[in-house]
């Protein structure tokens, strides 16, 4: 506390010498006193850029704010993508879920609180009045055990164009000063000033070169074992937190878009056949089967998922995928295939999250997990469960934190 409140004393003038500023909003402020709040947000998948949002929303322009992102492109579990001319299919989650705040079975707990039900709730609306998502109804669906035991209490969204157009715009809601794609944190280190010395290693052509800033505040919207992969996280966090954190466990699994040929509307007439008209089934050897398709394009897919059960090692092909609709509609489909694309998750969904371990259970309090002084916050499903209501509710905790430590900093 007493180091918090030295630092209150000059406030948030000891990060001017970063390494790399690119500003939208104006970085060569004359005054220090003004000069802005440094937030980095790293991982750009649903997470990040939900943070990267409610960071902005509570900051204002009082925060530069930069999202530096592994992966060339908006990534993470909502955003990896196969494209076959102008279908794009989602490899990672296939639905998006929300539970309605106004149904009264909508309890907080778990981590999540009411307004943060609300919040993501609201935010669901408007991807919905944008455009980018549209409802789907449950007997659409494959039964998991969530539509089971609560018959639509959770709603389900579908992408109108992929889940990483709902990321991008996310992203972009957040003005964010600089994002850098193709750029892995590899370690932090405090500095003198308490501020965060961040490394990375950003992708330059063929190889790598190595980048350096600092930052005032550091949140973390990565999967667990990412997180504690960054050299010196385990380290800046209270031990016992640290600690649960690598207990935390997923599942794993395998997707694979197999996408056909439909120029003469063949592929869409066996598919409505296999589908009966819905948008998933189950099919054989523990694969989990969603029917893709474009409104304007001569192609068709099938995405194929290794249930939570039944984890299959790469590369699962289209033969697998076909197998697994068998029969006659199989052997029909077999010569329309044009290309197929797939992708192993080794963290896919929670099996053990964050909420679920005890004792000191962070997440009751806020669903993220942050050191003494709110300047580095980690995020992330891992906090409370798989799900947008999940991600949602960990990244508006982590930015409520963020901007808890800056009014400890900063007045
Ligand atoms: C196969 C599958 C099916 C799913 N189905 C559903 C579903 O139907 N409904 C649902 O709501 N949810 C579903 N989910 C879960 C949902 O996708 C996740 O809960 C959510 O996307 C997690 O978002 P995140 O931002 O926390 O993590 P991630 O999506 O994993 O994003 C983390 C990002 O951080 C980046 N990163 C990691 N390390 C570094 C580093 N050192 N430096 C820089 N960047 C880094 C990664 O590249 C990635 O882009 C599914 C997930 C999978 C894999």
């Amino acid at each position: 506390m007493l180091n918090a409140l030295a630092r209150a004393a000059r406030p948030c003038i000891a990060t001017t010498a970063a390494a790399l500023t690119i500003s939208a909003h104006g970085d060569s402020n004359a005054d220090n006193a003004k000069q802005p709040y440094r937030v980095l947000v790293v991982g750009a998948g649903l997470g990040g850029c939900l943070c990267a949002k409610e960071l902005r929303r509570r900051f204002g322009d009082a925060a530069e704010l930069h999202v530096w992102e592994r992966a060339t492109y908006n990534a993470g579990r909502f955003g990896g993508v196969a494209v076959a001319g102008e279908l794009r299919v989602d490899l990672g989650a296939q639905v998006l879920s929300v539970v309605d705040p106004e149904d009264p079975r909508a309890l907080p707990g778990h981590g999540i609180a009411l307004d943060a039900l609300k919040g993501a709730w609201s935010e669901v609306q408007a991807l919905e009045a944008r455009g980018l998502v549209e409802p789907v109804a449950d007997n659409q669906l494959a039964a998991t055990e969530e539509r089971l035991l609560w018959p639509e209490l959770w709603r389900q969204y579908v992408s109108v164009g992929s889940f990483s157009d709902v990321c991008a715009a996310l992203l972009t809601d957040a003005r964010p000063d600089a994002v850098y794609f193709g750029r892995r944190v590899d370690s932090l280190k405090r500095d003198a000033g308490r501020a965060f010395v961040v490394t990375a290693a950003q992708r330059d052509g063929d190889g790598a070169r190595s980048i350096s800033a600092t930052f005032d505040a550091v949140v973390l919207a990565v999967p667990a074992p990412d997180a504690l992969a960054v050299d010196g996280v385990a380290d800046a966090l209270p031990p016992e937190l640290a600690d649960l954190v690598g207990r935390t466990r997923y599942d794993a699994r395998t997707a694979t878009a197999v996408f056909f040929c439909d120029d003469d509307g063949e592929a869409s007439r066996i598919l409505d056949r296999v589908f009966k008209s819905r948008l998933e089934r189950d099919g054989s050897g523990g694969l989990e089967l969603a029917h893709r398709r474009s409104s304007t394009g001569p192609v068709v897919a099938v995405v194929a998922h290794s249930s939570a059960t039944t984890s299959i090692a790469p590369p699962l092909t289209a033969d697998d995928v076909l197998n697994a609709i068998a029969g006659a509609d199989a052997a029909a489909l077999r010569p329309l295939v044009v290309s197929s694309k797939s992708v192993r998750w080794d963290c896919a969904q929670m099996v053990t999250p964050l909420e679920a371990l005890m004792p000191q259970n962070p997440v009751e309090k806020e669903p993220c997990v942050c050191d003494d002084m709110a300047t580095l916050v980690l995020a992330g499903d891992y906090c409370t469960q798989s799900s947008f209501l999940g991600a949602y509710a960990s990244s508006r905790a982590a930015a409520q934190a963020v901007h808890r430590g800056y009014r400890l900093r900063c007045g």
